[in-house]
């Protein structure tokens, strides 16, 4: 993940998770449902993030164009 990335995870990480079979605590990472593996290339799910407020999501088509 880049910085942006990050900034968006420690966002994401006030508050719980509502993704079925994910259901992260406050403080724990998104976990990847079929691996059962903390997300590696996203901040965390979606509901998750923008029950933060996180503005726009990792993988937005824009981050994808500007390669980093
Ligand atoms: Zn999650």
């Amino acid at each position: 993940m880049n910085a942006e990335q990050l900034a968006d995870q420690d966002q994401a990480l006030t508050k719980p998770c509502r993704e079925p079979r994910c259901n992260a605590q406050i403080g724990e990472l998104c976990i990847n449902v079929h691996t059962e593996k903390p997300l590696k290339h996203q901040a965390g799910h979606l509901v998750r993030l923008r029950d933060a407020g996180v503005e726009h999501a990792p993988w937005d088509v824009r981050d994808l164009r500007r390669g980093d």
